[in-house]
């Protein structure tokens, strides 16, 4: 006991050291992750961390939260779907154990029934009918009434099962979703872009990809506050979901950054639409709701680009980010399509 109060001492301080070296606020979140990743029994919590460090960026406490969001959140969600499956099964099991009860009881009722029978016609007046047909009565009233209360049973479970079913249904859509903006999370996208690349292979189909990132974002929260840039996320997202059709698949892959999947599209259509995402998203002012004053205008940079058949999907999302960066390095607000 005492070992692993010592061991827990360590990580936390492990965590505590972390949390002021790099400068950041000590939230609950905060240290969570940074425990998880000094325990070093959360592979996903360690990779995302080293991925920060691996691409040089900032370990910010946004960063972190991201993190936190990412991984201990869907985590517990995901534990929440395990715990209403475990019940979902309970329920089924309990049901099964009492059919299986009522049926042992109505076969030897049953049985009581033909035994009887059988008496009557062997020994015809020899016994008191009278007897004989209370116990048929008796035996047929108690089967009809475990019947009864069986389909009670029934009908409370089926409630039971409708109820779980739905709370089944809000947390997966829950877990898929990004709680900031709305859009399908970074879990989600990668579920969508894998189906949809399966479905391309399959009917031989073009679809490309959008990758989009916010100019200069971090300059805009270090002027007006993260609440503000909070509100730009959610203003960009909602843009960007209105702006494509119904069957692209809009999605936060990080921070501030987006993706589009356009199914049926090769890049020169799918150019169009960034085009107009990208002028849609910078003609609408940023006002300060408190002061009503503008704060200015959002620009996008985007890469295209285009899925071939049987391409790994790690290698589109790379020629996608290689045509985002190409649009940062010339100059940024503006589209660049992959050439590969
Ligand atoms: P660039 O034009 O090169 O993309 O510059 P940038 O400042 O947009 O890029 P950088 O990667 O340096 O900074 C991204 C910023 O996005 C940093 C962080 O403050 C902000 N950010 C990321 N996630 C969130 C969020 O959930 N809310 C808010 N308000 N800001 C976020
Ligand atoms: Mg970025
Ligand atoms: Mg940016």
């Amino acid at each position: 006991m005492k070992k692993k109060t010592e061991y827990i001492k360590k990580v936390g301080s492990e965590a505590w050291d972390k949390i002021q070296k790099e400068k950041l606020c000590p939230t609950p979140e905060n240290f969570h992750v940074w425990y998880a990743y000094f325990e070093g029994k959360s592979p996903d919590i360690a990779h995302a961390i080293d991925m920060l460090k691996e691409n040089k960026k900032k370990i910010s406490d946004e960063a972190i939260e991201n993190i936190y969001r990412e991984f201990v959140d869907n985590r517990r969600k995901d534990n929440t779907i395990k715990k209403a499956g475990t019940q979902f099964y309970d329920t089924v099991l309990g049901l099964s154990t009492h059919i299986e009860g009522v049926n042992t009881l109505n076969k030897q009722r049953g049985e009581n029934i033909s035994e009887i029978t059988r008496t009557i016609q062997k020994d015809h007046g020899s016994k008191d009918l009278e007897d004989i047909l209370d116990t048929v009565v008796v035996n047929t009233h108690e089967i009809l009434k475990d019947n009864t209360l069986l389909a009670q049973e029934l009908d409370k479970s089926k409630n039971k099962m409708v109820l779980l079913q739905q709370d089944l249904e809000n947390i997966k859509k829950e877990a898929a979703t990004d709680s900031l903006t709305g859009l399908l999370n970074r879990k989600s996208f990668d579920e969508s872009l894998f189906a949809t690349a399966a479905e391309a292979c399959e009917s031989n189909e073009i679809f490309s990809l959008l990758m989009i990132d916010i100019d200069y974002f971090k300059l805009f929260n270090d002027t007006y506050g993260h609440q503000v840039g909070d509100q730009v996320l959610k203003l960009v997202a909602e843009t960007l979901k209105k702006g494509v059709k119904g069957s692209d698949i809009v999605a936060r892959y990080g921070g501030e950054e987006f993706c589009v999947i356009l199914p049926n599209t090769p890049k020169n259509a799918a150019t169009t639409v960034a085009e107009h995402l990208r002028q849609h998203v910078s003609s609408k002012d940023i006002i300060n709701r408190g002061t009503g004053k503008v704060l200015g205008q959002i620009k996008l940079s985007v890469g295209v680009a285009q899925y071939k058949i049987n391409e790994d999907l790690d290698q589109l999302i790379a020629y996608a980010d290689k045509a985002l960066y190409q649009a940062k390095h010339n100059g940024r607000d503006q589209v660049v399509v992959s050439e590969a």
